[in-house]
């Protein structure tokens, strides 16, 4: 019988659990962990509320969750509960598939200042993650100011520009929902230090912004590169651009007839927050040339008027104990996801935060090839018997993927007129609704 324990239940972690049993079937006990009581990561936390079609793949993770050899344990925390090196004295595996939680910091002057978010914590605290939720970030501003060009900065904006009938269907949470429907923006300024060719987004994620009832994209012809330029684009990013052409080219009339201007602000560093009584109110920027890829400060300096930031530039790995840890990255120190014969990671704690949901499942199918390498028969380690003991004399309330279901169950039962399920925010109200 082998032993594994995979720490966190997003997308990496339950197609790690899938490879598992499709590698060893009876032969293997799989323990998923969670620190919180709810399973699933990003698909609960980090992926749009109106993107409800990307969320069903949990019906695949829950599948998995419900096979005989594999359980979920929520409610404990690796690294404050128990150990990484406790889990590997039970475990013939370990395999973190912790995510990259905490937002990379720009680091600039005046980024304490209030309403100055990271994306970690803006989205976290619409889709109701415990730790964001109670982030109350400030809306009646006319602008905000998103920085970065990646699907991150994407969703933001998509999700300050819409209306509540627009947001219908989806799972934002109540205090979310509510906030934005008072808000009074006029405009939502995307900032990026490089050019059109530069950009991150994806186009069916871009092509959503023409969709938009009260907010129409903007691009200034100036920033644009000549169109025979695009020709040697890969495909995907070549139908971004011609979408940031079409946002070029919108009629005056679009801009119009809706309220919200999602400004697209090209070859624009932030530089410095300043504002007033303690709040942003404005965004210092560089004007930024493009050499050899790389974005150059120019030294003309512009400010831009800003009563609501969020920096959506990249994640980071939180450490684990002694586990190595590559500070420069933001991600776990590993040869292809191997840390240490008996201990491995996946997901954007192994590569960082890069690539889509799907990525995650060749991670959890090859980490498999990589504990059969080093685990080549079945040991005698007490895996789940001997958690369960320590979880005892802890006292530890572990929450069950049973426990989970009521807990969905009343999430369901909650939903307002339209919503898929109105999620609990806090752990407490969690722990109450499974008993
Ligand atoms: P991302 O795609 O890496 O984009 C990060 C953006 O931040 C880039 O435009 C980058 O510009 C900019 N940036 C980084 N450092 C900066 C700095 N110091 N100053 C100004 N700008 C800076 O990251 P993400 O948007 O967080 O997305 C993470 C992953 O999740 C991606 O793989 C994304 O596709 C995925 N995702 C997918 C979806 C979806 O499919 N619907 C939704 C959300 C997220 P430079 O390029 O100049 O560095």
């Amino acid at each position: 019988m082998r032993q594994i324990a995979i720490v966190g239940s997003g997308p990496a972690g339950y197609y790690t659990a899938e490879a598992a049993n499709k590698k060893w079937g009876d032969d293997v006990r799989v323990d998923v962990f969670d620190a919180l009581p709810v399973p699933y990561g990003l698909i609960r936390s980090g992926v749009a509320p109106d993107h409800q079609s990307i969320k069903k793949v949990a019906l695949r993770y829950e599948k998995t969750a419900l096979s005989s050899n594999v359980r979920f344990v929520g409610n404990v925390s690796v690294g404050d509960d128990i150990t990484v090196r406790e889990l590997q004295e039970l475990y013939d595996a370990v395999i973190l598939a912790t995510g990259a939680p905490n937002d990379r910091q720009l680091q600039l002057e005046g980024d304490q200042l209030d309403n100055v978010f990271g994306s970690a914590e803006f989205v976290g605290w619409y889709n109701g993650h415990p730790k964001f939720a109670d982030l109350n970030p400030d809306l009646s501003g006319k602008h905000a100011v998103v920085i970065g060009m990646g699907n991150v900065a994407l969703d933001v904006a998509r999700i300050l520009a819409k209306t509540s009938a627009e947001m219908r269907g989806s799972d934002i949470v109540a205090h979310a929902f509510e906030a934005l429907h008072t808000s009074n923006l006029e405009t939502i300024t995307i900032l990026g230090r490089r050019g059109p060719h530069q950009i991150m987004m994806t186009p069916k994620e871009l092509g959503e912004l023409l969709q938009l009832q009260r907010a129409a994209p903007s691009v200034d012809h100036a920033d644009l590169p000549p169109p025979a330029d695009d020709t040697n684009l890969e495909p995907g990013l070549r139908k971004s651009v011609e979408l940031l052409r079409k946002f070029a080219d919108l009629p005056e009339e679009s801009h119009a007839k809706t309220a919200i201007t999602i400004d697209f602000r090209f070859f624009a560093g932030p530089k410095a927050f300043y504002g007033k009584d303690g709040r942003v109110t404005q965004v210092e920027c560089e004007r930024m040339n493009v050499v050899d890829g790389r974005p150059v400060g120019t030294g003309e300096l512009f400010r831009l008027p800003a009563d609501l930031v969020i920096s959506c530039i990249g994640y980071r790995a939180s450490p684990l104990g002694d586990v190595p840890f590559d500070q420069r990255a933001g991600r776990f120190d590993s040869v292809d996801g191997r840390i240490s014969p008996g201990l491995y990671c996946v997901g954007w704690a192994k590569r960082g935060p890069t690539g889509t949901i799907g990525t995650n499942r060749p991670d959890g199918y090859n980490v498999m090839e990589l504990v059969a390498e080093d685990m080549t028969s079945g040991s005698h380690k007490r895996g789940r018997e001997g958690f369960d003991e320590l979880a005892s004399e802890r006292g530890l309330e572990i929450v069950t993927f049973s426990d989970w279901q009521k807990i969905e169950g009343a999430e369901v039962a909650a939903a307002r007129s339209g919503a898929p399920r109105e999620k609990f925010v806090d752990i407490a109200s969690m722990i109450a609704a499974k008993s």
